[in-house]
Order: C-alpha cells, then structure tokens, then sequence
C-alpha cells in the first residue's frame, strides 16, 4: 500500500484510528468526574464499546470525533481532498456502524448518549449538559422515591429530611458531593 502521508499526518490518524482516550473523551471524563459521577470505560461487552459506561443508570456515552463519525457540522463535513472515496466510504461506515450500536444498546434497555468533538468547545454548555443527563433519577432512586410516596399515603409526613441514596444498586454512580444535597 502506497504510503499517502506524511509521518505527522499518519500519527495523527492513528491516533484517531486507536480511538482510545483522545483528548475529547479525556475532557468528557474530567468533567463527569468534577461531577462526582463513577463510571467504566470501553466496555467490551457491550455493542458498540461505548467510550464510557454508568452501569448503574444504565447509561453509555459515546465521545465522538466530528469528522470520523460524519457529525453533520462544519468540522464533519471537512473531506480530505486526497482519497476523498476512501474516507467517505470509512466515514459512512462509521456511521452505519454507530447507527447499529446505538440500536442495539436501546434493545438492551440502555439509554444512549453521544457527545460530539465541537460540543466540546463549550464548556459551560457541556458541564450543563452532563449535568442534566446526570440528575436524571436512576432505576434504584425512582424504586426509593415510589417506595417513599407509599408510606406518605397517611397524610403525615415522614421525619426523613434526606434521601436514601445509591442501596438498589450495587454500584452507586454519583458519590456524595460535601455541600450538594441531591
Ligand atoms: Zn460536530
């Protein structure tokens, strides 16, 4: 095979080839991480190896480079020139590839979220946005809250001032945080 590239230009696509902790799925972990969430990475058994996994909330992210998973952005629509087939057709894969994982992890009871490249760029955005997907309750949470709504049938309310947080699951996601009380 004719090597196309200069030695720069080729590490860079292995790089991006190797797919493993390029620096937007770092960014994504460090920030969930500040966010007090737990989390496992690359789970192989899972379709698609989602880039990160909340076992408990059964959620996966995926941490996707614009340009190889085809986002329809500014940054996804930037083709080589040189080999343009080559890459349209690796993107396309891509995608297709995408499309089946996250299908097959709905089928599976898992709620799916992709994180793109140039969300990146906005932090605030991002740290809201995985704050939102973070506050949304897990399976183990609501049990507790139906649980808690039962017992305050009698109209009195129960003494409980705080929640009863992470014994459903085994693995709880979020550790508590000194000063946050959800
Ligand atoms: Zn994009």
């Amino acid at each position: 095979m004719t090597d196309v590239y200069s030695s720069e230009k080729r590490s860079a696509v292995m790089r991006r080839v190797k797919g493993k902790d390029t620096s937007p799925e770092l960014a994504v972990r460090k920030a969930l991480t500040a966010l007090g969430a737990r989390y496992r990475l690359h789970r192989k058994d899972l379709p698609g190896r989602p880039d990160i996994v909340m076992p408990g909330r059964r959620l996966a992210v995926f941490v996707h480079g614009c340009f190889w998973h085809g986002h329809d952005c500014a940054r996804g629509a930037r083709v080589p020139k040189q080999n343009r087939d080559y890459w349209v057709g690796k993107v396309e894969r891509n995608r297709a590839r995408d499309d089946r994982s996250r299908e097959a992890l709905s089928a599976l009871g898992w709620r799916v979220e992709t994180i793109w490249e140039c969300e990146l760029k906005d932090a605030e955005a991002l740290w809201k946005r995985l704050r939102t997907l973070l506050s949304s309750p897990a399976a183990g949470e609501v049990a507790q809250d139906a649980l808690a709504s039962r017992v305050d049938g009698g109209g009195q309310r129960p003494e409980v001032t705080s929640p009863i947080v992470g014994r459903a699951s085994p693995i709880a996601d979020i550790s508590p945080v000194p000063g946050e009380d959800s």
